[in-house]
């Protein structure tokens, strides 16, 4: 996979005490942007890190940094530093990484990016990770101790996210996030749609396992309050796990919130099970109206769905949703924005979460924009889905960025937000849905002070009372929970 090939580490010797470890999430560079909205990147701790470091043995050392929410000081000398790389923190963490080897420290490099570029990685590390790190860096690990540490670990065959010690929550500063009790229980996703960032990142072996549902519900457990996350990108992606996880957790009295597919929600009745379990909000995939546009980046699930029904569907459990909408394929014209929000707003959407088109090295989606000379600009900085980086079929970059921002614009205006309250048949289920995307975006001072009061646990009992449910009785409509999501692209 890497050409050429990495040198061989210089020889060290084994390390038998204790270790130190530094495991660092470099804040993204849209994060601090004229863009940035503090309390969007506050609001998950970075579990990947807490998982990778359940891995080291109970006398080591280790901290974990997250630069969105605190400060990075570097004027440590740690004997292994583990950097998270994305594609629009890869300069700031490989700015970091060459920092701490020029220092002498041992610096792993691991995450999206550095799967999808590994060459370019290998430069700023002394061994870089390849897919996820659930078996490779266990491995890493027991080299590292006996000095022979290699430069590159590829996770392939084996993959498995069962029987693996619980991620060391005690190194993630709870106050400091909105949703500290954020949570994974799968990894990967069956589908594959062609500008997929994940599904490149599981490529070369499993696309998707989950957890075993007894040591999920002992996670579950262990997280104190009501509210919690599923950061999983298909909650509903096994069928027999996701059911046996939803009946297992009936009767916990959690709420939660969590991402899946269309297709899924249509199907069966696994979205009943999920709300009867306490499913409150749920990001859905809509992506394009386009059936060219769907066909050709492979996403097959959306094809010949009824995206009406499936808001209706939702509705109807008191389930809100965060629609994600992707804008700038091939089949787009100038249309496709004003469409997009009328229909968003006139299906109830609590929030939407809109994307330009973004063709990530590694996927597809980029293989075939780079074969028709399209990409723009290779300025990993512009990956944010906000900025056009290769050349649209049917508009100007100019045109897309303007709808883009336009769509954002028009969706939370205070009209369409009251709009979109009214389509439900409850007072109660439009006043939590006015409330929470009034909140969610009209309020930015006070999630602010908030942050910078690190007071963001008190927000807990209003998020909770907010995605409370509403029964059948309150005003003959459906039960109601309310929406927090992230802006991800999914
Ligand atoms: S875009 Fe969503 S549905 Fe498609 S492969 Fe990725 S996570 Fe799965």
């Amino acid at each position: 996979m890497l050409t050429p090939p990495l040198p061989a580490p210089h020889p060290r010797a084994p390390i038998t005490r204790p270790l130190r470890v530094k495991f660092i999430l470099p804040a993204l560079t849209e994060a601090k942007s004229p863009f940035w909205r503090p309390i969007k990147y506050s609001l998950f701790p970075p579990l990947g890190l807490a998982s990778l470091a359940a891995h080291l043995a109970p006398d080591d050392a280790a901290e974990i940094v997250d630069d969105h929410v605190q400060r990075l000081s570097t004027d440590d000398a740690p004997d292994l530093v583990v950097i998270q790389v994305y594609i629009t923190n890869a300069y700031r963490a490989y700015a970091l990484a060459d920092l701490y080897r020029a220092r002498g420290c041992f610096v792993a490099l691991g995450g999206l990016h550095v799967t999808s570029l590994p060459d370019e990685a290998a430069l700023h590390a002394d061994a870089i990770f390849i897919g996820p790190g659930d078996q490779t860096f266990p491995a890493f690990l027991r080299d590292f101790r006996a000095g022979c540490p290699k430069p590159v670990y590829v996770s392939a065959a084996g993959r498995t996210a069962e029987e693996l010690p619980p991620m060391r929550r005690d190194l993630i500063d709870r106050s400091r996030y909105l949703v500290p009790n954020s949570i994974v229980v799968t990894r990967g996703c069956p589908q594959h749609c062609d500008f997929c960032y994940k599904d490149a990142f599981f490529a070369g072996g499993a696309g998707f396992y989950t957890q075993r549902v007894d040591e999920a519900l002992a996670e579950i457990d262990r997280l104190p309050g009501r509210h919690l996350y599923f950061l999983d990108d298909h909650l509903l992606g096994n069928r027999r796990f996701a059911e046996a996880l939803f009946d297992g957790m009936a009767g916990m009295g959690r709420l939660f919130q969590g991402a899946a597919t269309v297709d899924s929600v249509l199907r069966g009745d696994l979205i009943e099970r999920a709300a009867k379990a306490g499913l409150r909000s749920l990001f859905v995939g809509f992506e394009s109206f386009s059936p060219a546009n769907l066909r050709g980046s492979n996403k097959k699930q959306n094809l010949a769905r009824d995206y009406g029904e499936v808001a209706r569907r939702l509705s109807d459990l008191g389930i809100m949703i965060n629609g994600s909408f992707v804008f700038g394929m091939d089949d787009d014209d100038e249309d496709v924005f004003d469409r997009t929000v009328d229909w968003a707003v006139r299906n109830g959407l609590t929030t939407a979460t809109f994307h330009i088109m973004t063709p990530y090295p590694g996927t597809r989606l980029f293989a075939r924009m780079a074969a028709e000379g399209r990409i723009t600009s290779r300025n990993w900085d512009r990956y944010d889905t906000r900025h056009v980086v290769y050349r649209p079929a049917k508009l100007t970059p100019q045109a897309l960025e303007a709808g883009y921002h336009r769509a954002y614009r028009d969706f939370y205006s205070w009209r369409n937000i009251g709009r979109a309250a009214l389509v439900h048949p409850s007072a109660k289920h439009r006043a939590k849905h006015f409330a929470y995307a009034a909140g969610w975006k009209k309020f930015e001072p006070l999630w602010d002070l908030a942050i910078k009061a690190r007071r963001l646990a008190l927000m807990t009992p209003l998020l909770e009372a907010v995605l409370s449910r509403v029964t059948r009785g309150e005003g003959g409509g459906a039960e109601v929970g309310a929406l927090l999501q992230p802006e991800s692209t999914g």
